[in-house]
């Protein structure tokens, strides 16, 4: 048992610093290691160079209080096809699968019907 304020060192079975007046306290306790926070591993659910949908992208995230980070966000002025990178939406591993579920929608969506059939008229 130690006294938090002048440290000096009590035998067990004291329960106040005599010079203090302040209750000991354990040194196993003040040694405690303090509960780091979790290591956080990000994973990337979404994808896009679409400003429109970056923009939805974090509002659906936002309302939803998930954390996330935002990589490679280079937001061209609408009306211009320069985004070279598209934004990498970054979120914590246990919240994945949620923000996955939540942009869903906002993956560009594969038009399977309607192929194009590459008959092409040649002209040559
Ligand atoms: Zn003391």
């Amino acid at each position: 048992m130690i006294c938090p304020k002048c440290g000096v060192e009590y035998r067990p079975g004291f329960t106040q610093c005599s010079d203090c007046l302040v209750a000991l306290v354990d040194e196993s306790k003040l040694a405690k290691p303090r509960s780091s926070p979790q290591p956080v591993e990000l994973v990337t659910v979404f994808k896009c160079g679409d400003p429109g949908r970056i923009a939805l992208a974090k509002s659906l995230l936002q309302s939803e209080g998930v954390q996330f980070v935002v990589l490679n966000e280079a937001i061209a002025p609408f009306g211009m096809n320069l985004i070279i990178c598209p934004a990498e939406f970054q979120v914590d591993r246990e919240d994945a699968e949620d923000a996955k579920a939540l942009l869903k929608d906002l993956e560009p969506h594969r038009e399977q019907s309607g192929d194009v059939e590459a008959d092409g008229e040649g002209n040559s």
